[in-house]
């Protein structure tokens, strides 16, 4: 994260397994090209997707290039850019059980070290379903990519795990075979812009550190709705839920970014220590605090934008007595000396109003009012508010007079907005992380212990909802905030759930 545009990666080899899927066509392979219309990707890579599809080099090409003019945040590509990009590209039939295919790997990166004079950074994406990770690296263990082990790297998509044990035995299997230093388990949050812009607003702004504890924070809101419902994910969501997609990773980690102590450097281990730190303080949650602090969801049809949309139990692939939770809404409290007692409300949910991911850190009051009642009509405790998407911005709320000859008091924002302050498009997640594993840097991936801890924390409430079906769902209509349990969650602390306006919408 630290070393970008003074150096360059090192010839590098790409194996996608999942070279036919969605995520590559969606997400990888417009990463991958924008990084090289940009000048990032070393002068000597290749790129080898895989899968049981029988495809020529040249059928891969056509299909992708398809693809990257319809997904990447660039636009159509430059016929002579793609060109040129694609004569780096690569097909391989292959079935993730058939040792011959990795074999084959072995080959094919040994003709191109020979070719390019070289020892090449050997990665291999694993971009298929969980159950073939074990397998897979297994399988790629036992080839040698490199004499230097650091040049051979792995890397993990999400779900890692289902739960505790079966992380932890991933984490075990793969430790087995590899160095950490060697796994790159993918949260692509941490690959956000607005993500990795809390370490330097918090770390780079000498302001911010005195306020940044329980003497001045009264609480925290991190809130990631989204209005979309399942799509053709509903075989897998059916069997996750928003507590294991979405809270267990991006909602976990946003929080540790908000929590954490200051990292002592950049360096990977030293960021990711303090963000296990944060993991290790976390209240853990007795089966009454469950019952108080943890509201679950599901939602039932409605209308949106005009249009009609099932509910969760009539989309396809979901069971229709299915108890999975489609909104999770969360009290954490952190025990450390700087947390002590400040409440952390987390909360995802689906076919929610509006989508948006965004972080509100509300201030304590000012310890005396001066002003006279009729001055506070829009009386509103500093706020900072921290946008990660759509609208990327951070905007601290202050209150300012109104102008006129009578003293009342307004709130007004501090605006930071990454597209009124800069003209060019901030990169996608996956080319920040991309390239981060070129560069084999580590700080913006998940550890194995941050996996498990994030896990272990959850578990209880994991456990008490599958012991204990939901009696009430669903319980939310399409196009709303989520259940009312969830807003009482928060209002009994005299708080209420932040939302953006939209742009038509008034505060
Ligand atoms: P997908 O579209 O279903 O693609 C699955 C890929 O796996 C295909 O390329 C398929 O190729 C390959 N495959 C299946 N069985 C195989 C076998 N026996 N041997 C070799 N290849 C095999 O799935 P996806 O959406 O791309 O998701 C891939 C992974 O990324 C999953 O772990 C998912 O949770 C994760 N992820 C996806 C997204 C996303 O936006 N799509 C986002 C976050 C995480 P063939 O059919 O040609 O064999």
């Amino acid at each position: 994260m630290k070393k970008r545009g003074l150096t360059k990666a090192t010839p590098t080899i790409f194996f996608i397994f999942g070279g036919t899927g969605d995520l590559n066509a969606r997400k990888l392979m417009p990463a991958l090209y924008n990084l090289y219309i940009e000048d990032w990707l070393p002068h000597q890579f290749a790129i080898i997707g895989m899968g049981r599809t029988e495809l020529t080099d040249e059928k891969f090409r056509s299909d992708l290039h398809k693809d990257v003019d319809q997904f990447s945040r660039n636009g159509k590509t430059e016929k002579s850019k793609w060109d040129a990009f694609a004569q780096n590209l690569y097909y391989q039939t292959s079935d993730v059980a058939d040792p011959k295919s990795y074999k084959q790997q072995a080959e094919r990166v040994a003709a191109f070290n020979k070719e390019w004079k070289t020892e090449a950074t050997v990665i291999n994406y694993l971009a298929v379903a969980p159950r073939f990770f074990s397998t897979i690296s297994s399988n790629l263990a036992k080839q040698t990519f490199s004499t230097d082990p650091a040049k051979t790297r792995i890397v993990i998509e999400k779900p890692f795990g289902h739960d505790y044990e079966s992380a932890k035995e991933l984490n075990s299997l793969l430790g087995s075979l590899f160095s950490e230093s060697q796994i790159y388990r993918i949260d692509h949050y941490l690959g956000k812009e607005t993500v990795q812009n809390i370490l330097a607003f918090r770390f780079a702004n000498s302001i911010l550190e005195p306020l940044w504890n329980r003497n001045y924070i009264e609480h925290v809101q991190i809130s990631v709705s989204e209005d979309l419902g399942m799509g053709d994910r509903g075989g897998y969501y059916d069997q996750a839920g928003a507590m294991r997609d979405m809270i267990q990773n991006h909602l976990l980690q946003l929080l540790c970014f908000i929590a954490m102590e200051p990292p002592v450097s950049l360096q990977a281990d030293e960021v990711r220590d303090r963000k296990v730190d944060v993991l290790k303080a976390m209240r853990k949650f007795s089966s009454e605090d469950i019952k108080r602090s943890a509201v679950r969801g599901q939602y039932g049809s409605g209308w949106m934008e005009g249009k009609e949309v099932p509910g969760y139990r009539e989309e396809n692939g979901v069971s229709a007595d299915s108890n999975t939770e489609t909104f999770a809404a969360i009290k954490f409290f952190i025990d450390n000396w700087r947390w002590k007692d400040v409440p952390f409300y987390l909360r995802t949910g689906k076919r929610m109003h509006k989508s948006g991911s965004v972080i509100s850190i509300q201030f304590k009051d000012v310890p005396h009012l001066i002003f006279p009642d009729e001055a506070l009509d829009a009386w509103q405790q500093n706020r900072l508010i921290i946008s990660i998407q759509p609208e990327m911005s951070i905007r601290l709320e202050v209150q300012a007079k109104r102008p006129g000859l009578d003293m009342m008091l307004n709130p007004v924002d501090l605006v930071f907005d990454y597209s009124g302050t800069y003209k060019s498009k901030a990169p996608e997640a996956y080319e920040t992380l991309l390239l981060e594993v070129m560069m084999g840097d580590q700080t913006l991936f998940m550890r194995g212990d941050q996996v498990e801890a994030a896990w272990e924390l959850l578990m209880p409430i994991l456990s008490a909802w599958a012991a204990k079906k939901s009696l009430n769902f669903p319980n939310y209509p399409a196009d709303s905030w989520g259940p009312e349990l969830a807003e009482a969650l928060i209002a009994k602390d005299g708080f209420h759930w932040f939302t953006l306006p939209l742009k038509n919408e008034k505060k």
